[in-house]
């Protein structure tokens, strides 16, 4: 007997499936996830030592030029010693030698930390490169094998797709709106009604996602007629549960 309560669950069940199929059709198998995320993170790293390097060499250029011009300037000072005429122009002479010598010491130091940044920084990625080629061929294998499996995920989204649309036609177009309405709104649009026994015997009927009571007689035109009654709590559509 195929009543509308029925319906409505088998629609909510191909909804769900089709939610689920098209979501793996568009993101990762969930076995494939902490492998996708181990090899993105090793190759962020990768990408950082590389941007490092690249960096360190940056900085290593513009301070070997610095380093050039200061000996430059160095070198014309030393040349003006022979021409000065007394000793205050020697002393000026001597300070500004003094200023440059000091000024080249410090930008050798500069060049010379540059270039052990960009050394270790090349070195590091040598070594993070060859523990990461294992990663990226376990990566690629398990990509190709998701790649394969795809096509059978896009037949199911396709069948479940038309599955749903045609128990969606079956129903009522206000039952379908509120359903959508309230799975919108809680995520699942169905609650099974749950017996709590009474001390004096007999059952007490309740909402088994809002707890909210259910009268009695209600709770059997469910089971038995298969209605379509809403919680007057959370509006959710109920069902008998499973068997
Ligand atoms: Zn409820």
């Amino acid at each position: 007997m195929t009543d509308q309560l029925d319906h409505l669950r088998r629609f909510d069940r191909s909804m769900r499936e089709l939610r689920r199929a098209t979501e793996l059709l568009n993101g990762l198998p969930e076995e494939m996830r902490s492998l996708h995320e181990e090899y993105t993170a090793a190759q962020r790293e990768l990408e950082a030592l590389a941007a490092e390097g690249a960096a360190a060499q940056l900085d290593r250029r513009t301070a070997e030029g610095q380093v050039a011009d200061a000996q430059e300037r160095l070198k014309k000072f030393q040349q003006q010693v022979s021409r000065v005429r007394n000793q205050r122009e020697y002393g000026a002479l001597l300070t500004e030698i003094d200023a440059a010598k000091s000024a080249l010491r410090g930008l050798e130091e500069t060049t010379l930390a540059a270039l052990e940044r960009a050394e270790s920084a090349a070195a590091a990625l040598v070594e993070r490169r060859q523990g990461f080629e294992d990663l990226a061929t376990r990566y690629q294998a398990a990509l190709a094998a998701w790649e394969a499996e795809k096509p059978a995920v896009a037949a199911r989204v396709a069948e479940l797709e038309r599955e749903t649309a045609a128990l969606r036609d079956e129903l009522p177009k206000g039952v379908v709106a509120q359903f959508l309405r309230i799975v919108e709104r809680f995520g699942e649009g169905m609650a099974p009604i749950q017996a709590t026994e009474r001390p004096g015997g007999g059952f007490i009927w309740h909402c088994g996602a809002c707890n909210y009571r259910i009268r009695p007689q209600v709770a059997v035109e469910i089971k038995t007629r298969g209605s379509l009654v809403q919680c007057d709590g959370c509006r959710r559509f109920l069902h008998a549960g499973d068997e």
